[in-house]
Formats: C-alpha cells, structure tokens, sequence
C-alpha cells in the first residue's frame, strides 16, 4: 500500500475489506476498475475507440460497444489500466464520463442482497422474484414451478451444454400437438442477470394470468410458449463461481488459449461477417463453425424439428432497445413495416407501466451491424416475428442492476411481450 497518501485510510480499510469479501467466494475482484463513458463526436472517435481492443487486449471490456455517434460507449477499465487509458481518450480529446466508480462496490452490494433474501427465503419457503439466483437455485425453481402447475407447463430437456449441465425449455401448453408457437429465452450473455430475473417473473406471471387475462388465455388457447430460462448454463454457473463479468459460453478447444464463445455470433445467418470476431480472445468470438457450441445446436435442432415457431424472443440487456432483423446487413426484411409498427406498439405498452423509454428499430439501424446472431436466424428460417430486446438500464448500473428493479423491469417487459404474441395470435401465417 506504498504510495497512498494519509487521509486515504479510510478507503484502504475498505479495499481490504472488499478484496477479502471477495477472496472468501474464490471471487474475481474488481476493486478500483471504473465504466467509462465516451460520447464520440463522429466515425472518426468511434474508430479511436474500437482500436483500444487491439491495443489494450483483453483489458477493455465494452459494455456498450462503439456503434455510432448518437449512442454512448461503455467501457470496463481495470484500476491497473485506467491511468493509461484515461491519458489514451485525454490526447484524441475524446470526452468521458465516470459512469461506475468502483465496480467491486457495486458487486458487494449484490452479493449481500442476494445473501439477504436467500435467508428469508429460507426461513418462509418461498422464492423471492425480487432476488437474482443461482443456477442450482433456478433449476430447483423450476421443478417445483412445473410440479405445482403441471396442468399448464411442463420441462423439456433439449440438450447438454459444452460443460455436460442440462439445458432446459419450460413449455406451456393448453394440449394439441405442435401448434404454432411462441419462443423466448434469456440469458445466452451470461453476466445479463436481469434477462434471467425477467424471465422466471414472466413464468410465473403466465400460470397466475392463465385464465383470468383474456388475451393470455385465448393466445394459450391457440399456441404454445416455449421459455429458456439459462440458455448459457456454464457461463451463468461461472458469473457465480468466478466472474460475476462474463458473457460467452466455457467451451474450449485444443490449442486455444482463451475459452468461450459468444453464442449471440455463433448462429448460421451471417456467420463470420461483420460485428463478430475470429479472435477466441475477443467476446465477440464466433467460434470455429456455424452452432459449434452445444448451446446454439440445442436450439437449432429443437425449433427446427418442432417446425411450427411463429414468434422468437431473445431477451439481452442493456440499453433499453427492442429489436428486429437484420442484424448482419443493413438489408430490410420482407416484412419490415410491419415489425416497425409492431415494435413501436410494444415499446409504448412498455412505457405505460413504469414510464421507461425504448428506442426500436432494426438492429444494423439501431444498435451496430452484428452477425451470427439468434434473430437473423429465426428470421431466415421462417419466423417472421423475431425480435430482440435490451432491458434496462441505459448505464447507471449497467449489468449489476440492483435486484429491486427486477419486478418492474419484468413488469414492462411482460407488456411488451404480450402486444407481439396478440400481434401472432391475430396474424395467423
Ligand atoms: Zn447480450
């Protein structure tokens, strides 16, 4: 601790404490690393900014990547790097803002909301929705979730993920064989906490409104909805174990130093084109073929045979955007009108629960070019209605979204969802 002036004891006594909080988890600790926020002023900033993962590799880790000039661009610095890249932004005079101060603060916070309320589940038997969970914790859910209203929904096993977990579909149904049906899954970026939150409330939602909300009902009359809860199980089981950061699947392979894939470039639609890497090191690696990772096949295999998909959900955060085709090219969809005015419906359904505003759009358009992406994929596959969301926040928390914001976040989000599934009901194809 050479070097801190007197006067800093107080925070010395704190990064003890954190660096100890977290070494007791076998932790990763982010004591120090600070969210960047850069507001580039036009292409050639944004360029500055996307050259920093080559000259800093594996130490910038973009929140929110470097897209286009209205949007902002997030970045995790490690404490031990963020003099260097401070003076980097300072001589391009490429303005920036401290979004997160200390990460591990955040992180501790979590952790200790999470501990809390395991306690009173513990002692009242019962699941908290307001709470983030563990992959054990989720998996136990649900097979209470699917014995306790086995009238209407049932676990389907769908594959094996690179590390050998289950991966898992909760499907609800009314009966009828293969009718047209309503997919949803959240988490394939493991560190987006809030999709899986969002997901389990929204499953829960569908067995109480059963019956009672006539729209629901009468879509559960007509379709089935398929939700995937973990749909990176090992990256998700890693952001407990190690680092709460992590985004791709575990997979590795002979030869390759870094692990993981991320399975939002690993799909066939665009494969390898623009917005995804061929480096393994880079979060936005692709992987060596189109669904090499068990993860993505397991989907694949399991929409295909069904046949009968109308509607694909992928749920991501954060930035608080609602999504459609394509993601590879700057191309239109066929049906493009449509999606825009239904995901302009969604999105005001959306704001009239808690007031949050979504920007929507294509998601070239809107966000950046990206390939291999899950969306592309339904859509070249015959689901016309495939649609991408980023939950909230724009950037206070980023992916460390206090728990308290799960109810209403899932709350809008349900919203938005039923407008797209009234939308299918009502535009049969
Ligand atoms: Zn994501």
């Amino acid at each position: 601790m050479l070097g801190v002036p007197r006067g800093g004891t107080g925070r010395q006594i704190l990064l003890v404490f954190s660096f100890m909080l977290a070494a007791a988890w076998g932790q990763m600790n982010f004591t120090g690393d600070q969210v960047l926020r850069v507001l580039a002023k036009d292409e050639e900033q944004l360029s500055l900014l996307r050259d920093l993962e080559g000259l800093k590799p594996q130490k910038v880790d973009f929140w929110r990547g470097p897209a286009r000039p209205s949007l902002p661009v997030d970045m995790r610095i490690p404490f031990s790097e963020l003099n260097d890249i401070k003076a980097y932004l300072e001589s391009h005079g490429l303005a920036y803002s401290v979004m997160i101060k200390d990460i591990q603060v955040l992180l501790n916070e979590e952790r200790e909301a999470m501990a809390r309320l395991r306690r009173l589940e513990r002692s009242t038997s019962s699941f908290s929705y307001s709470s983030y969970h563990t992959l054990e914790e989720i998996y136990s859910w649900i097979d209470n979730f699917v014995a306790e209203n086995s009238n209407i929904v049932s676990k389907i096993h769908i594959g094996n993920s690179f590390e050998n977990r289950s991966i898992l579909v909760l499907k609800f149904s009314t009966g009828g064989s293969r009718r047209p049906a309503i997919w949803i899954d959240t988490g394939i970026h493991s560190r987006e906490w809030i999709t899986h939150a969002t997901g389990i409330w929204i499953a829960k939602e569908i067995v109480i409104e059963f019956g009672k909300n006539g729209l629901l009902t009468n879509i559960l009359k007509a379709m089935d909805i398929f939700i995937e809860l973990v749909t990176n199980p090992d990256g998700f089981a890693f952001t407990h174990s190690m680092n709460r950061l992590w985004r791709k699947n575990k997979s590795s392979r002979p030869g390759i130093f870094c692990n993981g894939v991320d399975l939002n470039r690993n799909w066939k639609s665009g494969f390898g084109g623009n917005g995804s890497n061929s480096n393994p090191c880079s979060e936005t690696y692709h992987g060596p073929s189109p669904q090499s990772e068990p993860e993505v096949a397991s989907i694949v295999n399991f929409i295909t045979k069904h046949g009968n998909f109308k509607v694909l959900i992928s749920i991501h955060s954060y930035s608080q955007m609602l999504m459609y085709p394509y993601g590879h090219s700057m191309e239109s969809v066929s049906n493009e009108k449509e999606l825009h005015s239904l995901a302009q419906d969604a999105v005001k359904a959306l704001y009239q629960v808690h007031g949050i505003q979504y920007i929507f759009g294509s998601i070239s358009a809107t966000l950046y070019v990206a390939s291999g992406i899950t969306v592309d994929w339904a859509y070249d596959n015959g689901i016309k209605y495939a649609f991408s969301f980023e939950l909230r926040d724009t950037g206070r928390y980023g992916f460390l979204l206090p728990a308290t914001q799960i109810v209403p976040t899932a709350q809008e989000t349900w919203m938005a969802i039923l407008t797209i599934m009234k939308h299918a009901l009502h535009h049969p194809y």
